[in-house]
């Protein structure tokens, strides 16, 4: 702790009070190892693997020039994107993360005391950047699959709704929702309410039944897709994501965006990233592969599972959770553990995932 300083006990400047009631984001614990092991950070659903070679290559290349400001219409990799989906660039807004592009959502769509649908739990970083723009979190509970109820969430939308988010796979419970049930949901959203379908795990999803969101926002002209480079392209450390809206939307996001926000590093990389996608799904079938392996194996030694179409697994633990994040990390294996709720943990390299499935078959038998 730092010593306070001498004008803590004056008054200060006003802070909103909606700050002191905003829950805190916690960020995944950091790798510790115990005694002569290898430690394995799997608590924040990151690629386990380093950039490639050419990703490294072309971030040293710009580093030289990261005296100059950023190309603020983030056009090149904006063209990228567009051209990778097929979709008009006018249709693509970036930020720093699909966290921040999806800060921009909200102060491009609410005023103060407008409301924002989403399920519980799910993203942790939805309540607080809605709080964070004077907007209503409303939540409504997932199902006991912990899969999103549409329904329920259709009921839940007012006269003061703004935006409701669907996070497919959700985040921290790895289901999908299905085409079938978002085509219903959307025909009873109003037409000026944006539905963003946060999209960050698309990558990992294999379910015949998962909707394909680009049909879905060529489709609904108040549907946005929200994705990231952050997961399946392995980019987590330097900020860069995008929505796909039509150009109204796309637009009033460019207004509400971070000037400068997607550093040049950023920038480059995931052009480059693009460009070598086939080399990176490898990596992402490997993973998608591993996760099966591990559903498997925990299923066989019992565990009840949802269905996860993501990097990670989720374990409904309720208060047995603080218990067996604590198991996990003193085997080396840091995991992410939400209250009294459950444990995620992600998927990562093999001996990481075999850690785990060794961790969680002594933990049944010494139950
Ligand atoms: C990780 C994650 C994101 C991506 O966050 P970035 O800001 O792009 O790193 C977005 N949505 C969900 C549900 C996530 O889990």
């Amino acid at each position: 702790m730092s010593e306070p300083t001498t004008t803590d006990a004056l008054p200060g400047p006003r802070i909103r009070e909606v700050l002191s009631r905003l829950p805190a984001y916690v960020p995944g614990k950091p790798a510790a190892a115990p005694e002569g092991q290898t430690a394995y950070k799997c608590s924040s659903n990151e690629n386990p693997y380093q950039p490639l070679p050419s990703v490294l290559a072309v971030i040293r290349e710009a580093a030289e020039t990261i005296n100059r400001y950023p190309d603020m219409a983030v056009s090149e990799l904006s063209q990228a994107i567009a051209d990778h989906l097929d979709v008009p660039v006018e249709c693509i807004a970036t930020g720093t993360g699909s966290v921040g592009v999806l800060g921009q959502v909200i102060q491009a769509c609410c005023d103060a005391g407008d409301e924002v649908v989403f399920a519980w739990r799910s993203f942790e970083a939805y309540p607080i950047v809605t709080t964070i723009a004077g907007a209503v979190p409303v939540t409504v509970a997932l199902d006991e699959q912990q899969r999103h109820r549409l329904d329920a969430m259709a009921d839940a939308i007012t006269e003061h709704t703004r935006v409701v988010l669907v996070c497919t796979p959700n985040n921290p419970t790895g289901t999908v929702v299905h085409d079938d049930e978002l085509r219903a949901f959307l025909t009873r959203v109003p037409q000026d309410v944006l539905v963003v379908i946060d999209e960050a795990y698309l990558e990992f999803v294999q379910d015949p039944d998962a909707p394909d969101g680009l049909t879905i926002w060529r489709e609904h002209p108040n549907v946005m897709l929200l994705r990231t480079f952050s997961k399946a392209y392995g980019l987590a450390g330097l900020r860069v994501g995008y929505a796909v809206a039509h150009s109204a939307v796309a637009a009033a996001l460019r207004k509400t965006a971070v000037p400068f926000g997607v550093n040049s590093l950023a920038q480059v990389a995931a052009v480059e990233s693009l460009r070598v996608r086939d080399e990176l799904q490898e990596r992402v079938d490997h993973l998608v592969k591993e996760r099966s392996r591990v559903a498997d194996g925990l299923r066989d030694q019992g565990w009840e599972l949802s269905d996860s179409e993501a990097n990670f697994v989720w374990f409904d633990l309720g208060d047995r959770s603080a218990d067996f994040a604590l198991t996990c990390e003193e085997s080396g294996l840091m995991v992410r553990r939400y209250g009294d709720d459950g444990v995620r943990v992600t998927i990562a390299e093999p001996e990481a995932n075999d850690r785990l499935l060794e961790i969680c078959e002594r933990w049944r038998r010494e139950g």
